[in-house]
């Protein structure tokens, strides 16, 4: 059996599962489209701090870049 690996997260407040969506969220001056963990009770999105510093990081090279 292959069942890829999945991390399960729960909202805090409403102890349901979060469902993968695709979530536009801003950052700083950033806007992200990605597909984030998000609570299909109170819509609260999760984000790791690791996702986001990896945008940000992928961000600030295309702004030096440019
Ligand atoms: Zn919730």
């Amino acid at each position: 059996m292959t069942e890829s690996k999945k991390e399960r997260i729960f909202c805090g407040k409403c102890k349901v599962e979060l469902v993968l969506k695709k979530t536009d969220f801003q950052y700083m001056r950033f806007t992200f489209n990605h597909q984030v963990p998000v609570c299909p009770v109170c819509g609260q999105a999760y984000l790791s701090e690791e996702l986001v510093n990896e945008k940000v990081k992928e961000l600030e090279k295309n702004f030096e870049e440019k």
